[in-house]
C-alpha cells in the first residue's frame, strides 16, 4: 500500500511512521512543515520526507493524494494553551486546511484515516459513562469559553467527513485519541509560560527536570486515561488492517483502565522521578487557578473515559497499565534529555 501521512512529524505521526516504515509491504511518504521529530525517531535510518504545508489549498496535496492508497491526516494544533492564545490559527489548520486533504480524498476516491480528538466530547459533567462514538452527546461551553474552539472546529470537520461518506461515498475512519503519552510528546520547557505550555505530562516532566513546581490546575481533580503511544500505534495499525470493519466509523483509541486524577498523576510522576533520578531535587506540587494558568476562556472536561468496544471487536486491547505507561514515558525523557533539548530546543 502507498501511504501518505500529513502532519507526520508530530508526536503521534513520528511514532506511527516509524512503525509503518518497518513493514516492507507499505511505501510510506511523510509530509510536514519540518522533520525534527522524525529525524529523532528514525535515528540514522532512511525514510521519505517532503517539507509541505497543507495551508491555502496547496495543490501539491492533491497530487500526493492521487498517488496514494491510504491518506493519514494528523495535521493539527493540539495544545489547550494554544486554543486560548491563537484560536483563529487553531480553526484555520484544524478545519479549513484539513478540508483540503478531505476534498482531495473525495476527488480521487482514496481512503482517509483522519485524526479527530477526544476533545469533541466536550464536558463530561462528572458522568461515569464512557464516551461512546455513536451515542454520546458532544457538549461544549459558551462561545466566550475559547477552550472549546478546537473541539468545535474538529467536530465540524468530523461531521463534514461523515457527510462526504454519505453523499460522495468517501471511505474514512475518524479516530479519537485519549491522552496518548510517550517518546517525543511535546517538548521540555525550562521556564513555564502561559502562552507556550505543553500538555500535562510534558509540563510535569519539565517541572521535575528543571526543578520548578508541578502546577495542578483547579486542584488537579479532573480525570484522564493516559494511553501509552505503543498501544495507540498498535490500535492504529489494527484499524489500517481492517478497512472494511472500520469503514465510515468513528473510533476511540484509549485505555480506560488507566484513568487517574491529575493530582494522582503528579504524585505518581514524583515517585517515578525519585527512582529514575535518585538524589535529584524534587519540586513541590502546587495548586493554581485555571484563570491564572490558562486565562479566562478556560473550562475543563472533568472526566474523559473511552468506550473501546469497536477496537476490542477487531482484536485490539491495550497492553500498558498506568504505572508502566508513565514509567516508560518518563524514562525516555530522562535518558534522552540532552539529545531532545539539542534537537527540539526547550
Ligand atoms: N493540567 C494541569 N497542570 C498542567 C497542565 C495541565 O493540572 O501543567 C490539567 C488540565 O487542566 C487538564 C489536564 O491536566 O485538567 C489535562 O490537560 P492537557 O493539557 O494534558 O490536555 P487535555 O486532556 O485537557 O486535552
Amino acid at each position: 500500500m502507498k501511504i501518505a501521512m500529513f502532519g507526520a512529524s508530530g508526536f503521534v505521526g513520528s511514532n506511527l511512521a516509524h512503525h509503518l516504515s518497518r513493514d516492507t509491504a507499505h511505501e510510506v511518504r511523510l509530509f510536514d512543515l519540518e522533520e525534527r521529530k522524525l529525524a529523532l525517531r528514525f535515528e540514522n535510518a532512511a525514510y521519505s520526507f517532503e517539507p509541505l504545508s497543507i495551508a491555502d489549498g496547496n495543490p501539491r496535496v492533491d497530487e500526493i493524494v492521487a498517488e496514494s492508497d491510504l491518506v493519514v491526516d494528523l495535521a493539527a494544533h493540539v495544545h489547550p494553551a494554544m486554543f486560548l492564545n491563537r484560536p483563529l490559527d487553531v480553526v484555520q489548520l484544524n478545519l479549513f486546511d484539513c478540508l483540503t486533504v478531505v476534498r482531495a480524498c473525495v476527488r480521487h476516491r482514496k481512503r482517509l484515516l483522519h485524526f479527530s480528538t477526544s476533545e469533541v466530547y466536550g464536558k463530561a459533567h462528572g458522568s461515569a459513562e464512557p464516551f461512546r462514538e455513536d451515542h454520546t452527546d458532544l457538549v461544549l461551553g459558551p462561545v466566550g469559553k475559547t477552550r472549546w474552539i478546537y473541539s468545535c472546529a474538529k467536530q465540524l470537520l468530523d461531521r463534514m467527513i461523515h457527510a462526504h461518506g454519505e453523499e460522495h461515498g468517501l471511505d474514512y475512519t475518524l479516530v479519537r485519541p485519549f491522552n496518548f503519552v510517550g517518546p517525543l510528546m511535546d517538548k521540555f520547557s525550562r521556564d513555564w509560560s502561559r502562552d507556550d505550555n505543553p500538555r500535562v505530562f510534558a509540563n510535569f516532566m519539565s517541572s521535575l527536570v528543571y526543578d520548578r513546581p508541578l502546577q495542578l490546575v483547579d486542584g488537579g481533580r479532573s480525570r484522564r486515561c493516559f494511553t501509552y503511544i505503543d498501544d495507540a500505534v498498535s490500535a492504529l495499525r489494527a484499524i489500517i488492517d481492517a478497512p472494511e470493519a472500520m469503514n465510515r466509523q468513528v473510533v476511540n483509541i484509549g485505555n480506560p483502565a488507566n484513568e487517574t486524577s491529575i493530582r494522582d498523576l503528579a504524585e505518581l510522576m514524583v515517585r517515578h522521578y525519585r527512582r529514575l533520578c535518585p538524589g535529584a531535587p524534587v519540586p513541590a506540587i502546587v495548586d493554581v487557578p485555571s484563570a491564572t494558568f490558562y486565562g479566562e476562556g478556560y473550562e475543563d472536561c472533568d472526566r474523559r473515559l473511552p468506550d473501546i468496544s469497536k477496537l476490542r471487536a477487531i482484536g485490539w486491547s491495550p497492553r500498558f497499565g498506568l504505572d508502566e505507561t508513565i514509567h516508560r514515558s518518563m524514562a525516555y525523557f530522562v535518558h534522552n534529555h540532552a539529545r531532545l533539548v539539542a534537537s527540539l530546543g526547550e
